[in-house]
This record gives structure tokens, sequence and C-alpha cells, in this order.
């Protein structure tokens, strides 16, 4: 192949962009990593350097979002959509019953899985608005004696974001982050269960990322399948099984960019920066218009409209000759949608406003 390599500004929701420092440090070690003269592609999942790797990995995780004693910390397969059925397998009851909310296409897919273990209530969905917002915690109708109470911090498919955690009472609180994990500080002891598949903001698909409070693990049952069971790979330290070694590797390599950026707070910061110099500019005049509402606007995935679906085409069409790339929005919503996770760069974000205001001037 002898296309061109230079780097596109890459605006895809998932599989997404990763920290260049990283993907650089990644070709380097690829042959052979220093003092191993083995490829982590290629090294075994029971040796001293893959020890070092994983155990580096979850070091750093729990440095960077303060996960406190008394919680695992497991790397898993199968995606963020093999929690959806794992969350219920492991922590509803027989007889029991869990409360969900309802956000969005991924919140979707989490009680349809979770209604083929036991019985599940949607304590509020925001389906009839299109999804452009997230509930109000007086608009959850919580029930006091759910097994659980499951939400979506980020809605990556509608562009909206949760920016503030919802009051569970006694009820244990299971979120999915997939799409906006590491990108701003988590208050984890407000929690029982965290998961994330890691391709969004944290590391190549392969590698699920998940978050119990130890008496969460104490729910498996003994009779589920036992590659199903939190207790089974928190026992093993996630090594009951051969894990995604590599996605596991290029993930330790992201967290300790993120450490040296300034952790968790840097990160909001920058992310807040960037997706509302982005927001500004949809709202400047009305050309653009913005799916999400004003409380919930998501600053890991931008939504925005045209005045016209072929407007639409022609601008993520025009955009990806321009070099600004999966600027598409989801099927289910239509427009466009600026994915701009943490390791998107800042330069990105004006190129993308530039754009918008070229193509205004054209066709407004
Ligand atoms: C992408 C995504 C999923 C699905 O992740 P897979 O790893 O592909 O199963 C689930 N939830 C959210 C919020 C997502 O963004």
């Amino acid at each position: 192949m002898a296309a061109t390599t230079e780097r596109i500004l890459n605006f895809a929701a998932g599989p997404a962009v990763l920290p260049l420092p990283v993907l650089e440090q990644v070709q380097r070690d690829l042959i052979a990593l220093p003092g191993v003269g083995m490829s982590v592609l290629e090294i075994s999942h029971r040796s001293k350097p893959f020890d070092e790797i994983i155990q580096g990995c979850e070091a750093d995780l729990r440095k960077l979002a303060g996960i406190p004693e008394g919680y695992q910390v497991l790397f898993l397969q199968g995606g963020a959509s093999l929690q959806f059925s794992m969350i219920a397998m492991n922590l509803l009851p027989a007889g029991g019953a869990a409360d969900y909310i309802v956000t969005g296409v991924w919140s979707q897919k989490a009680v349809k899985e979770a209604r083929r273990v036991g019985a599940v209530n949607i304590a509020a969905t925001t389906e009839s608005e299109k999804f452009s917002r997230v509930p109000r915690q007086d608009e959850l109708k919580l029930d006091p004696n759910a097994a659980y109470v499951h939400y979506t911090t980020n809605n990556t498919i509608y562009g909206t974001e949760w920016h503030y955690v919802p009051d569970a009472g006694n009820v244990p609180l299971v979120a999915d982050m997939s799409s906006d994990m590491c990108s701003r500080p988590i208050e984890v002891s407000r929690y029982a269960a965290i998961y994330a598949g890691a391709q969004k903001n944290l590391a190549p698909a392969g590698v699920t990322l998940a978050i119990l409070r130890d008496d969460m693990v104490k729910r498996t049952p003994a009779t589920l399948p036992t590659m199903l069971q939190y207790a089974v790979h928190a026992e093993n330290k996630s090594l009951y099984n051969t894990p995604p070694v590599f996605p596991i590797y290029v993930m330790r390599l992201v967290l300790a960019w993120l450490l040296e950026r300034g952790g968790l707070e840097a990160m909001e910061r920058q992310n807040i920066r960037k997706a509302s110099k982005l927001y500004r500019e949809i709202d400047r005049t009305g050309f653009y218009r913005a799916h999400a509402h004003a409380d919930s606007r998501s600053r890991m995935n931008v939504t925005f409209r045209l005045p016209s679906e072929e407007l639409e085409k022609q601008f993520a069409k025009e955009a990806t000759a321009a070099g600004l790339d999966g600027l598409k929005g989801h099927r289910s919503v239509g427009g466009l949608r600026a994915s701009i996770y943490n390791a998107f760069p800042e330069e990105g974000v004006a190129a993308l406003i530039s754009f918008m205001q070229e193509f205004e001037k054209k066709n407004g």
C-alpha cells in the first residue's frame, strides 16, 4: 500500500483516536519490549513482564480515578455489550427487580439484556424527546428496594451526558461509562459498579473495564457459567483465562499519558474548553442546531444538525475530503457528530470550527 501515512483528524465515535505519543511508543516496542526481547503480541499472560503490565495498568487506574480499597478492577472481554448481561446475571437476584434509566440506544440495549434475566423497571426515559436530554433527579421514579439502579453516563449516539450523579439512596448505583470514562474526575465511592468498553476513550477494542465494589462481587451466583462470574475474574485477578494482552498494554500507556498530562482534573478542563468552543460555534448563528439541551450536552460527542439532510450529507463529504473524518452522525439520530475524546487534539476542534464557518459562508 503506497498511501500517505499522514494522520487525518479522526472524529469517529469508537474505536476512536488514541494519543500520538502512545502510538509512537507502541510502534517502537512492537518488535521487542525493552528488556524482554519479545513483542507484547507474543508474550505469555503468565509471564513476569505481563504481570508488571497488568498490575501497572490497575495501579495507574486506581491512582488516576481515585479508586478506593474495597473495589475490584477487572479487565474483561466481550465489550460493554456483554456487561449488559453480566451486570444483570451477577447483580439481579431471582425474584428481585432492577431500575434502569433510559437515555439512549445503549441504555435500551442494557434493558433488553437485563429483561432476559429478571424484572426491570424503567425509572425514567427521555425517549419522547428523542433523547435530547438526561432526566432531572426529580423525574426519577426509583424503587428503594431495587437490586440496583443502572444508567449510562454519556450517550455516545445522542450526544448527551449526565452532569450530576443521580442519588439512588441506599440502592447500588451501576454506570455504563464506556464513552466518558476518564474524561473527568469520578466519585467512585458513589458507585457499586462501573463498566466501560475501552475503545472510546481508553484503549483499542478488545478489553472492557469493570470496577466492582466487593459486596457486588459477592452477589455472583455460583450457577452462572464460569466466564460470566465476576467472582471468578476477581479471584483470578483477570487471569482466569488469557486476557486481551495487547489492549491492556496499550491502556497502560494511555493511563500513563493521562497521569503525565495532569490526571482527570486537567483532562476535564481540557474537555470543557474543547466542547464549549464547538458548542459556541454551533449556537452562533442558527445555521447549525445542537441536538442536546444545554444542560445535558456531552463533552465527548457533540451532535448537531444543519438546515437540510442534503446539506448534512454535503458537509460530511466535504469535511472528509478536507481531512476531517468520521463526522457523519449515527443513523438513529442523523445529522453530524464530532467525537472529541481525551486524545482528540485541541487544534482539531479549531480546524472543525474554521471548516464550519467556511461551509456556512458558502451554503448559509
Ligand atoms: C460503544 C458503547 C457501548 C457498546 O460497547 P461495545 O464494547 O461495542 O459492546 C455501550 N455503551 C456505550 C455508552 C457505548 O458508547
